[in-house]
């Protein structure tokens, strides 16, 4: 589910539309159908819930949280992590980890975390508040390894990216099953340059954790 409001402003944000609240939601009456129906924002855990349960299945992996932002939301998104947990589901959290405050207050009921790093460069801010995003990222980085979550580090590079600058996060990473190397959609990163930063997180974490995914959503064209 992609919740709505993210304060971030990358260079590259593909969910412009749900930066913020908007007057309803969709729900997609079946799971690929492409038909939906309107809701009216906001929406109650409860029936958030009773939604994911009309898509529930033996074959589904896991219930994401999206965004824009989940973190933006941390009451809502600890309440509705704590109910599909207790239902047995696996929870998925997907953030940029701009805050390892509230990323430690739902830590416990989440099962997959893909947390953002986000390069220099990539968000309009100074460089001040630059990096302490990428202090509290690598702090939701290390919260969730250490707490047995299977943690994924995701990196959107561009056609610009210098490896030192990878090179200087993977230095500060924490262990990882999985660190993404995500090419920008709609721009031509060189098949060298993904290469070599693929070559950097294998060095750092290890060659089997470091790997190159496009955003399959796109690719494939889904929601
Ligand atoms: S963190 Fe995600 S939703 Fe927020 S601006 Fe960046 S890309 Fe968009």
């Amino acid at each position: 589910m992609r919740l709505s409001g993210c304060s971030l402003g990358c260079i590259y944000c593909d969910t412009g539309a749900y930066l913020r609240r908007t007057d309803s939601c969709r729900l997609e009456t079946a799971p690929g159908s492409r038909r939906f129906v309107e809701i009216r924002n906001p929406l109650s855990v409860d029936l958030v819930i009773e939604c994911v349960k009309l898509h529930a299945a033996p074959e589904v992996h896991s219930v994401s949280i999206t965004g824009g932002e989940p973190l933006e939301q941390p009451g809502f998104t600890e309440t509705l992590a704590g109910e599909l947990k207790s239902l047995g589901m696996t929870v998925y959290l997907e953030t940029n980890g701009c805050s390892f405050d509230m990323f430690s207050r739902i830590a416990e009921h989440i099962d997959i975390a893909a947390i953002d790093v986000k390069l220099p460069g990539t968000v309009r801010c100074s460089a001040a508040q630059c990096e302490s995003l990428v202090e509290n990222e690598l702090a939701c980085i290390r919260l969730a390894s250490e707490n047995g979550i299977y943690t994924i580090a995701k990196i959107v590079v561009l056609p610009e990216t210098a490896e030192h600058e990878l090179e200087r996060i993977c230095r500060e990473m924490p262990s990882v099953d999985a660190i993404v190397i995500q090419p920008v959609s709609g721009q031509s990163v060189s098949e060298l340059k993904l290469l070599a930063l693929q070559g950097i997180a294998a060095r750092h974490l290890g060659a089997d954790r470091a790997m190159v995914i496009p955003q399959m959503h796109k690719a494939l064209g889904m929601m």
